[in-house]
């Protein structure tokens, strides 16, 4: 019954992964890649098949042979980054996953809601830059991993550090947590009802990550460094054992508040990004209501898949094992869009 689907995905983000937990599962796999971009999908042996487009636009070309492949399509950043929300709800394309729920996710005032509304402690917002009263991160509205965002002292350093960025229109004025950054990776599934937690990462970012090789003499010498957030890679973590039933709570509640907000509600994987301050409480700055590449580290599984799994289980697999199972149980109507 599996050997009548196929499972596809942009060739980017954590595609080899995807892929890789597909096969595991018995699917055959097809990468859609970017001309130029085929060597590790080649050299990783994880695509049956590799369509390439010339362009990112080409992507909805291509739907017309994955819908005669009778391909599932599993979303990532870099896919809804790439066709941009309009065109991802336009995709006739079988898709893992409740498109409803990408609004709520890009829209900094509606996850906030959401977020808030499942008991997710969250960084203070300040509507004025005349109401700062701590330190601050700014926010673009579109900036992508966290490419461009400054932060700010107190009022007076905002208002010298926005004069460099004239161009901008929108943005957001949070408070800046001071702590250990933390990516909570959580699997839900409609078909059991279950919340899994799969594993964390913290992120490896430039040049935030590396301000500390540099003293602060030599930081303050070098008037010209400002930190910056850009993702280079994801580093795996174990969170110390008694923060795990509040880390439950919070993927459990967050699934909850999503159902009434947004039906069926979220479900497969996602991402709550939060920082640890030294009180051990959890601040949530942001959700990625899909799989993210901070579970690429696990491809051969997690601390907390061993637990629950006897097998190899990462992130990838586990889409592919609920699709399997959604197949199996004739049920498929309920996990895809
Ligand atoms: P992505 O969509 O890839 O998650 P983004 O552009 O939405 O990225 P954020 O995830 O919001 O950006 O933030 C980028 C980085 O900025 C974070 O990984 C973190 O290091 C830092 N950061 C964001 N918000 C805060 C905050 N409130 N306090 C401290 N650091 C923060």
């Amino acid at each position: 019954m599996v050997k009548a689907y196929k499972i596809a995905t942009l060739a980017s983000h954590s595609a080899l992964q995807i892929l890789k937990g597909a096969r595991q599962e018995g699917f055959e796999t097809i990468a859609i890649c970017l001309k130029g971009k085929e060597k590790p999908y080649k050299s990783f042996g994880v695509a049956d098949k590799i369509i390439t487009i010339d362009s990112y636009n080409d992507f909805m070309n291509v739907q017309d042979e994955l819908i005669k492949e009778n391909a599932i399509l599993i979303p990532h950043a870099s896919l809804i980054a790439y066709l941009g929300t309009d065109k991802v709800n336009e995709l006739k394309v079988p898709y893992f996953g409740n498109k409803g729920i990408l609004e709520w996710e890009s829209d900094r005032t509606m996850e906030r809601k959401w977020l808030v509304k499942a008991g997710l402690k969250m960084p203070k917002i300040f509507k004025k830059p005349e109401d700062i009263d701590r330190p601050v991160i700014i926010k673009f509205h579109g900036a992508l991993g966290g490419k461009g965002y400054f932060v700010a002292k107190d009022h007076k350093d905002f208002k010298e550090k926005i004069k460099n960025y004239k161009g901008e229109t929108g943005y957001v004025i949070q408070e800046y947590i001071v702590g250990v950054h933390c990516f909570a990776h959580y699997f839900h599934s409609p078909l059991t009802g279950e919340l899994e937690l799969l594993g964390f990462d913290k992120r490896y970012e430039s040049n935030v990550d590396s301000l500390g090789r540099i003293s602060a003499r030599d930081q303050i010498a070098l008037p010209t460094i400002d930190p910056s957030y850009v993702i280079v890679g994801n580093i795996p973590l174990v969170v110390r054992e008694s923060l795990l039933p509040e880390f439950f709570r919070m993927g459990e509640d967050t699934v909850k508040e999503s159902k009434k907000i947004c039906k069926p509600g979220l479900f497969g994987p996602f991402c709550l990004e939060t920082v640890i301050t030294p009180e051990t409480e959890i601040i949530t700055f942001e959700i990625s209501a899909r799989i993210v590449a901070g579970t690429n580290p696990y491809v051969d599984g997690s601390p907390y898949t061993a637990l629950k799994y006897d097998e190899p289980m990462s992130t990838g697999r586990r889409i592919a094992r609920e699709i399997k199972t959604a197949i199996k149980t004739k049920q498929l109507d309920k996990i895809l869009a």
